[in-house]
């Protein structure tokens, strides 16, 4: 698909698979099975064509096309004329509508006068994932939604766009901006990390507490790193907003060390603090007949293959049926459709107006020729040879509006949507077990109970932020709850005498 931008993609032609111009196939590496991240997942015989080594380097080409991101990065005179459109507001209502509070104004002011680093210094001070979010952050609902150029000028001034330009110039010039306070004597220990427990670690650093983070995967960024769709940015990108973590220095990162249990008890006897950054575990199951069939998926496992693996191994069908509605559903299926699935489908138990994709990821699957059922609500996943062949689906109807309104079946309207792979993406299910071995540790619907000023739990030097509390927001909102617990275990640590 080459670097062009959402507006060009929309003039494409409907068919995903001519679009993208895929070639199926799978290369010998392939047919030899599945890879240690894909254990769980029989892999079905989809489209298994032998192919020659040029073959196969062209669809490992055009894999990495399909996959390149969707929105370019400005050039040095689109961000000054860019920047120039910003009215440099009083009370900023852009700053207000970001979680992490980055001063906007300020940052696009350093840039038109030809201060990127210093506009970069802006953003990370506030937000030292502000790479990741000038990407990945919904931009729309967010600083841009709130852009008083919006009623002015009929479009928001590109602030991602222009956060991205200004971190990209930092990346450049490898300016650590960052350092490590003089060292307190203190020492906490982080689970997880993802974009909150790191955030808490490096606002931890810049007060010099000692700082150990236990991480259960074998990279670092949790669902940063994991799973973010493909064409925001790679799984190089990701790491290197870890790395620009650690630059601070004394971060003693432990990867492929789970804490569970009485590990963690034991962790709030030997630290000074403890932090639970652990986010959430795997997709919720649908509860229907036939959800352990080779063919059916969950949502992160289909995702993080597209950071784990080379492109050319992912697995995927050919007909591709996604249950669910929400923006993990269009990351699922924007994927699919970007490894070579010939149709790709997205079924909603509800109506669109319930739908919680966001509307601009909504349009990114109609440019992308995604179909879209509304009103199916799964029933079972029928089956062939002990190998998902579909889902049957039955209608429904909502007894009123909104997402909590009740749902009736509508009697006779059974019907079946074929499928050689399905992908449920229902959201990620808490990790109950974990949380419920820490004594004492008030837990409401799956979600950590804290002090939302500061991050405390109901456990005593005990601090949580990000997924685990928030139930699947966004990055940026981990980032401000790591920052929001650093702040409150640095105030428990400072007013401590002994
Ligand atoms: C598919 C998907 C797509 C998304 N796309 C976007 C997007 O485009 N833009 C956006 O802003 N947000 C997106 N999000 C949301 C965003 O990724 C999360 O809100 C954010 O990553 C949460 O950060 P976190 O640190 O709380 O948790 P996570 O990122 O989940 O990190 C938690 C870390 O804790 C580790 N861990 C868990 N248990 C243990 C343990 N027992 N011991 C040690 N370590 C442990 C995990 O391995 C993981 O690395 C997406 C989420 C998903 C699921
Ligand atoms: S709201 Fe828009 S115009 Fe006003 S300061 Fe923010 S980016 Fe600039």
């Amino acid at each position: 698909m080459g670097n062009r931008r959402r507006s060009d993609v929309r003039q494409t032609a409907c068919d995903p698979a001519t679009r993208l111009g895929f070639i199926f196939g799978w290369s010998d590496t392939v047919k030899a099975g599945c890879t240690p991240s894909l254990a769980g997942h029989a892999v079905p015989s989809y489209n298994r064509v032998r192919m020659s080594k040029s073959q196969a380097k062209d669809r490992a080409a055009r894999l990495a096309e399909n996959f390149a991101e969707l929105t370019p990065p400005l050039t040095k005179d689109e961000a000054l004329v860019e920047a120039a459109r910003c009215l440099f507001c009083f009370d900023a209502p852009c700053m207000r509508a970001c979680p992490t509070r980055i001063d906007v104004p300020k940052f696009i002011r350093q840039i038109m006068h030809a201060d990127p680093l210093g506009a970069a210094e802006t953003i990370l001070e506030s937000n030292i994932f502000g790479g990741s979010c000038a990407r990945a952050c919904p931009t729309e609902v967010l600083c841009e939604g709130a852009c008083v150029d919006n009623t002015l000028l009929r479009a928001p001034v590109q602030i991602g766009r222009l956060q991205r330009y200004a971190t990209d110039a930092a990346d450049a010039a490898g300016v650590p901006f960052f350092e490590a306070g003089p060292d307190s004597g203190r020492r906490v220990a982080i689970l997880g990390a993802g974009p909150a427990g790191l955030t808490c670690a490096h606002e931890l650093r810049k007060n010099g507490h000692a700082v150990t983070v236990f991480e259960a995967r074998e990279m670092p960024g949790g669902i940063n790193t994991y799973g973010i769709a493909a064409y925001k940015y790679d799984t190089q990108f990701a790491l290197s907003e870890v790395e620009r973590v650690k630059a601070i220095g004394g971060i003693d990162l432990r990867l492929n060390t789970r804490v569970e249990g009485a590990a963690i008890s034991k962790l709030l006897d030997d630290y000074d603090a403890v932090f639970l950054g652990i986010g959430l575990g795997k997709t919720m199951a649908l509860g229907i007949e036939g959800e352990d069939l080779t063919g059916v998926w969950e949502a992160l496992d289909f995702i993080f293959q597209t950071h784990t693996m080379p492109l050319d191994q992912c697995v995927c069908g050919e007909r591709v049926v996604v249950i669910g509605g929400g923006n993990t559903a269009v990351d699922v299926a924007t994927a699919a459709v970007r490894l070579g699935a010939r149709e790709v489908t997205i079924a909603y138990r509800r109506t669109a107006a319930e739908m919680p994709a966001f509307e601009y990821e909504y349009q990114l699957t109609k440019q992308d020729g995604i179909h879209w059922v509304f009103s199916a609500a799964p029933l079972r996943i029928v089956s062939e040879n002990g190998v998902a062949s579909g889902v049957e689906f039955v209608r429904t109807r909502q007894a009123g509006q909104g997402r909590k309104a009740k749902l009736q079946t509508v009697a006779g309207s059974n019907h079946v949507l074929s499928a050689d792979m399905v992908i449920k993406a229902l959201g990620q299910e808490p990790l109950l077990g974990l949380l419920k071995a820490i004594p004492g540790l008030k837990v409401e619907r799956g979600l950590v109970v804290v002090d939302r000023t500061d991050g405390k739990t109901s456990v005593p030097k005990l601090f949580a932020g990000g997924d685990c509390i928030s139930k699947g927001a966004e990055v940026v909102d981990a980032v401000q709850e790591g920052k929001l617990a650093a702040a409150g275990i640095h105030a428990m640590l400072s007013s401590k005498s002994d």
